[in-house]
């Protein structure tokens, strides 16, 4: 199946998932700044058509405005708009019909970066890691390190914001949401300053 830029975004049937969802959840929020960009709607989102607002967008609002930015400071995004049935990780031939979308705000809403929320995310933005996902997040956080780009915008991962991850510890006892929230702060920093 493909997608056109001729169609209607709202209506886009590209690929399975409109066959499950209730509304397509177009990305939100101002241009030019950071882009949140997670891994798909929820059940929350897909009830009421606007993007994280379940526990995991609270999370990650919570953070945002711990590093100083209210939501409507920061833009939204996922790698599939609609949402996975079951809420089961987006399939990658999804992933791919979904991908000019994001590809578009990416390109015109010029965000300065991008905050890619969970594994899922991150893969789909920045090249293949070997290790740990969460290893690959703490090396990448390094001021010494450069981030990728996507589109030529710079790409800071971050771990999920579901309960389930966010909540957890790594093995070495450090919460993952501190980690977490040194990527929003590196994001909102970076993008009051790109320099
Ligand atoms: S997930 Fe993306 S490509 Fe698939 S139907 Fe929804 S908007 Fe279209």
């Amino acid at each position: 199946m493909s997608c056109s830029s001729a169609v209607d975004p709202s209506a886009c049937q590209a690929c399975r998932l409109a066959e499950h969802r209730s509304r397509v959840v177009l990305p939100d929020g101002p241009r030019e700044g950071v882009l949140a960009i997670g891994e798909a709607p929820g059940r929350q989102e897909d009830v009421s058509g606007v993007g994280f607002v379940g526990i995991a967008g609270l999370n990650l609002e919570a953070a945002f405005a711990a590093c100083g930015l209210a939501r409507e400071q920061w833009a939204r995004s996922n790698i599939v708009r609609c949402r996975p049935p079951e809420n089961r990780k987006p399939r990658a031939d999804e992933v791919r019909s979904c991908a000019h979308w994001l590809d578009r705000v990416v390109d015109d809403w010029l965000p300065r970066v991008l905050l890619a929320v969970g594994q899922s995310a991150a893969a789909r933005l920045i090249p293949p890691w070997t290790g740990s996902f969460l290893s690959h997040v703490e090396r990448l956080l390094l001021p010494e390190t450069g981030l990728p780009v996507y589109r030529g915008v710079p790409v800071v991962p971050m771990p999920h914001t579901s309960p389930l991850a966010w909540n957890r510890r790594r093995p070495d006892g450090t919460p993952i949401r501190e980690l977490g929230l040194r990527a929003v702060r590196r994001a909102v920093i970076l993008a009051r300053d790109p320099t």
